[in-house]
């Protein structure tokens, strides 16, 4: 998909961001405005807007982001102490940016159900 956003502006290093790591596939930034003291998003190189336009041709992506998310939680020290990882899907979810994105959240202990 060729649809430009501001995390393809990252990936293309119009925007700045601290990057905690990537590979082939992925990248993991912090976000910008974080919800726990640590707060990485690990986002697809390929535009994709939602979860919804997943396909076959994307499971092993899907496996590398869930990859990079356990890879994020040991450099940022939160394996062990305990981490979430959330995609949000559209409006009632609150997806604000239509790209993909997994959020790696941790370093505080986390309240459920989310609000
Ligand atoms: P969501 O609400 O699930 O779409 O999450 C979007 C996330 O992207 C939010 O947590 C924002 O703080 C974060 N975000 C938006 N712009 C940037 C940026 N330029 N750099 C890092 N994080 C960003
Ligand atoms: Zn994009």
């Amino acid at each position: 998909m060729k649809n430009r956003c501001v995390f393809c502006d990252i990936l293309a290093g119009h925007i700045p961001a601290e990057i905690v790591y990537q590979n082939d596939d992925v990248i993991a930034f912090k976000d910008i405005h974080p919800r726990a003291p640590v707060h990485v998003l690990v986002i697809p190189k390929e535009h994709i807007p939602t979860l919804n336009d997943l396909s076959d041709s994307h499971k092993s992506l899907i496996g590398e982001l869930f990859l990079a998310a356990t890879t994020v939680a040991k450099l940022t020290g939160i394996d062990q102490t305990g981490y979430r990882t959330v995609f949000n899907c559209h409006k009632d979810a609150g997806q604000e940016v239509y790209h993909i994105h997994l959020h790696v959240l941790g370093g505080r202990k986390m309240s459920w159900p989310p609000g």
